[in-house]
């Protein structure tokens, strides 16, 4: 089998959708299944709709467009906001798009209108994540403008945390969405079908016992694709974590010091780590690099060190790993969503989708880059 691979099993997969559409549930929270870290890849959406999901989504129309082509039969939503030089794409593929500017929304409405279609939109917020969003008090007058547009119907509002300030869903900023789909309502007299909470990082708080208020729909990705929440990156209880793994072959091995000697300018991807002297060890390159991966999101069995990685090349010592690495020996990396996403969009790297449910990972891995 071709190497580096990804071992995509779908049974696993089905399974963390499965537990969370089912756990959501008793808050009547639904699930939008979000692809773009598997690229769209139309078995895993296949697989996410029979678990439950509501609807998938992706971020770049490309993904939703390879999901129609793969005869995935689903609602589709664009969760980044179009492009405007996309808007005639986004029409013709996605069902409803998250949006911020009545300049790109008007373009919508104009493609509707040319396409004959009706497009959604839900208008989302910004809560102090500083990444897309309406500022709260610009909201009701964006709503009432989106009113007005022909062909398109506005669905609701949503809001996203956690991506790029790391700023956690709470009671408070829930509670804030709450509100302003409350208002809105009552201001523009109309009714918000989706209030759509977050991503991953909200399961926690969806979970905690504590009242979800208007939310009715959450966005997964991470935590179906990896099983954890993407807070503290804890396992989240009863999934899987290790549905997708990477496997990596054996280029070279050899007994080498673990320090470099001469001159030390920059290496190829600028400043070296520093290295401490502790004598020889047994040195094994794999045929994966940065252009396949992140390797300091890569989750090495027990027994073997990352040590470094260029465009190529990944560098570990493997002295303490139980078996004996030979030029040819395939190893097995668990994936952090770094890693993951960059693995997916690699071409170098095949992507192998399992039905059986078979264990993939010993139970200990180590987390790479944090030495
Ligand atoms: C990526 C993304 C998601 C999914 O995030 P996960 O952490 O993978 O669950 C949801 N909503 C938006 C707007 C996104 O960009």
């Amino acid at each position: 089998m071709s190497a580096p691979r990804l071992l995509i099993d779908l049974e696993k997969l089905h399974h963390n959708a499965l537990t969370l559409v089912q756990r959501l549930a008793v808050d009547s929270i639904s699930v939008t299944g979000v692809t773009k870290a598997a690229l769209g890849a139309p078995e895993i959406g296949k697989v996410l709709l029979r678990a439950g999901v509501e609807s998938l989504a992706g971020s770049r129309i490309e993904n939703l467009e390879s999901m129609c082509r793969g005869g995935v039969p689903a609602s589709m939503t664009l969760i980044r906001s179009p492009m405007l030089s996309q808007v005639d794409r986004v029409v013709a593929h996605a069902d409803v798009s998250f949006n911020t500017e009545l300049d790109t929304i008007s373009a919508l409405s104009l493609a509707a209108d040319r396409a004959g279609r009706t497009h959604g939109i839900i208008l989302m917020v910004e809560l102090g994540d500083l990444r897309e969003g309406i500022m709260p008090n610009d909201l009701e007058e964006a709503a009432r403008q989106v009113l007005h547009l022909p062909n398109i119907a506005l669905k609701g509002i949503g809001t996203n945390l956690a991506c790029r300030s790391g700023v956690s869903p709470d009671t408070n900023n829930m509670a804030v969405l709450s509100s302003l789909a409350d208002s809105i309502e009552a201001s523009c007299g109309t009714m918000l079908d989706i209030v759509s909470g977050g991503n991953s990082a909200n399961i926690q708080w969806a979970l905690s016992g504590t009242d979800t208020g208007r939310i009715n729909n959450l966005r997964l990705g991470e935590s179906i694709l990896l099983g954890r929440e993407p807070l503290q990156r804890q396992a989240i209880d009863g999934l899987h974590t290790d549905a997708i793994t990477l496997v990596a072959e054996v280029i070279e091995t050899k007994v080498k010091p673990s320090h470099p000697w001469g001159e030390i300018a920059q290496a190829a991807f600028g400043e070296p780590l520093p290295s401490i002297d502790r004598g020889d060890i047994r040195q094994t390159i794999f045929a994966i690099g940065h252009q396949d991966t992140d390797h300091c999101g890569l989750l090495a069995p027990q027994g073997i060190k990352i040590l470094g990685a260029s465009s190529d090349h990944l560098i570990v010592d493997s002295s303490r790993y139980h078996e004996n690495l030979t030029v040819g020996s395939e190893v097995t990396f668990g994936l952090n969503y770094s890693a993951l996403l960059r693995a997916m969009t690699s071409p170098f790297v095949a992507k192998v989708m399992m039905k059986s449910s078979t264990p993939r990972l010993p139970a200990e891995t180590v987390q790479s880059c944090r030495a």
